[in-house]
């Protein structure tokens, strides 16, 4: 029995792209159902998260043109986690499986040939992996690196170079769909779900058209939740630094002493002055640091909705 899958595009003002997306897709899926890979009930749902631009009225257009295109609108623009996350849990009640991709491109169509063969092989989870990063600037090429290095040394579990190009079975979808958080961080979530994984890698292509919509500051925030969602290491450290500090401190204090009544030479005004700025810099590190925790229970005490659905096109 071929299984059914929905194919799950988040697409956030992506009216540039949208057009051949999904002529790829159709091409694609088209031909899975033809030789009978996949079942025919197979969909691709785009994802509009709150978009300004033409990309609903786009999708809603496909959807009335052709069965295989289904649509899902957000309230308003929740992010590309939230609405990534909308997407598949409205593919894990209608789908078999699940493939999640980028609109724009970036991630090879022909991937999902990969991911269906890894699928046979009995994986519940398979990660698209990049091969290689030519295709990206310099500059993301060098923060994205030392994004894997820093989540790592936090002790943050991930898959190097992939992105959240995977293929997730329905039992997957069901174990995703139980972690509640509210700082939501896929990529460091499906790892801790387990079942049978595996990679299939591709060559990550440029941005087809329009622009990224991750500009350095969001990638940086993007980073520093997934760290303090994931490791309490952080915490760890300054605890660490701190008592690495008090015994500095107790050391000088005890030299100055000395100093006092051996009359050593001891410059007290700037030893004063560096240490009342380190140690308040310090401190308000420390503090900022932990604030940020309280700031994520804060969230998740409250247990807000992380998406309201508008509109869903889907037959
Ligand atoms: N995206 C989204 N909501 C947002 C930002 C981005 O759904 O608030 C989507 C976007 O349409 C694209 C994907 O997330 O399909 C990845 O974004 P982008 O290609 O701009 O990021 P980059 O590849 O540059 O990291
Ligand atoms: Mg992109």
């Amino acid at each position: 029995m071929p299984e059914r899958i929905y194919v799950v595009i988040p697409c956030y003002n992506e009216e540039e792209v949208l057009p051949e997306t999904s002529r790829r897709l159709l091409l694609k899926l088209r031909a899975l159902i033809a030789a009978g890979e996949i079942d025919p009930g197979s969909r691709v749902m785009f994802v509009d998260d709150g978009s300004r631009d033409k990309t609903w009225a786009m999708i809603e257009r496909l959807s009335g043109e052709e069965d295989i295109f289904s649509g899902l609108r957000l309230s308003r623009n929740r992010g590309h986690q939230n609405a990534l996350l909308a997407g598949l849990m409205a593919a894990k009640d209608r789908a078999d499986i699940s493939i999640s991709m980028d609109a724009d491109l970036q991630d090879d169509v022909d991937i999902i040939d990969g991911f269906l063969a890894k699928r046979k092989e009995g994986c519940d989870v398979v990660y698209g992996v990049r091969s290689d990063r030519a295709s990206d600037t310099a500059f993301k090429r060098m923060t994205a690196q030392g994004f894997y290095r820093l989540m790592k040394a936090f002790g943050v579990e991930l898959i190097y170079n992939h992105a959240d190009c995977r293929l997730m079975s329905r039992r997957a979808l069901e174990g995703l769909s139980r972690y509640g958080e509210v700082n939501l961080f896929l990529r460091g979530i499906v790892p801790l779900i387990g079942y049978r994984t595996g990679v299939c890698a591709y060559e990550r292509a440029e941005r087809f058209a329009g622009e990224s919509k991750y500009p350095l500051k969001k990638m940086l925030a993007f980073a520093f939740d997934g760290i303090t969602s994931f490791s309490v290491r952080p915490l760890d450290f300054i605890r660490g630094l701190g008592l690495f500090i008090t015994v500095i401190s107790l050391i000088i204090s005890v030299y100055s002493l000395f100093a006092r009544v051996f009359a050593w030479p001891f410059g007290g005004w700037g030893v004063l002055m560096g240490s009342l700025w380190f140690l308040s810099g310090l401190n308000l590190l420390a503090l900022g640091l932990t604030g940020s925790y309280i700031g994520k229970i804060y969230a998740e005490t409250k247990r807000r909705p992380r998406y309201f659905v508008e509109e869903l096109l889907d037959d």
